[in-house]
């Protein structure tokens, strides 16, 4: 028996990730099968989700005519963990600043969209992440992405911040990172968000750490 994972395909770097989460379950001694999610009815099987980045509108504009939104939010519902970057932040957010994404409410930020400016627009920044398993700082990539604001009036945690402003946060078992942790190598962002998240349930597995 395995493992099963999902990411969110409709739009984004999505290989990236399924390798990623390949990474990250090996490492924890996990077995797993990761779907691609271009429809409703394969969220219900999957025991841990990650919702790319991407361009916002698009991926919320889809997600929620081909029926995967509800089936996002029943996951996170049952304690599921999900891993949310970038454009999948401003979609799990519960303010997006922007009528044309229906955001998914699953995490109390909100969040401002390109806040990190034209001019550096792609950027690598060596971040401190709360929760991670050793001290290292993550090499995390940035591209046009969300700085995530009013953190204060909701029950999200900040996990790391960069030129004083909040990028990781957690909320339960949703993560939600402004940066890109599926284009490194270094997969202690989704080992954090399925494996080590005692706020979400993951089944465990013979042979699992
Ligand atoms: N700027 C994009 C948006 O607002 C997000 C960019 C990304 O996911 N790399 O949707």
């Amino acid at each position: 028996m395995s493992l099963t994972a999902g990411v969110v395909a409709v739009q984004g770097d999505v290989e990236e990730h399924a390798a990623a989460i390949e990474r990250a379950a090996q490492a924890h001694n996990y077995d797993v099968t990761v779907h691609e999610i271009r429809e409703s009815g394969l969220v219900p099987d999957c025991d841990l989700l990650a919702m790319p980045g991407g361009e916002s509108t698009t991926i919320s504009r889809l997600i929620h005519s081909d029926g995967i939104a509800p089936e996002i939010r029943d996951h996170v519902d049952a304690g599921k963990p999900l891993l949310a970057t970038c454009a999948g932040l401003i979609v799990a957010s519960s303010d997006p600043n922007d009528d044309r994404v229906d955001e998914l409410g699953l995490l109390d930020v909100a969040v401002e969209r390109n806040a990190f400016g034209r001019q550096r627009d792609s950027f690598e920044a060596p971040l401190a992440v709360d929760g991670l398993a050793d001290d290292e700082p993550y090499p995390a990539v940035f591209i046009r992405a969300p700085a995530i604001d009013d953190v204060e009036s909701g029950d999200a945690e900040v996990l790391a911040a960069w030129d004083d402003r909040p990028v990781a946060v957690r909320q339960g078992p949703v993560v939600g990172t402004a940066f890109h942790p599926e284009l490194t190598p270094d997969s202690r962002i989704h080992g954090l968000a399925f494996f080590e998240n005692e706020a979400a349930d993951v089944p465990t597995l013979e042979g699992a750490k």
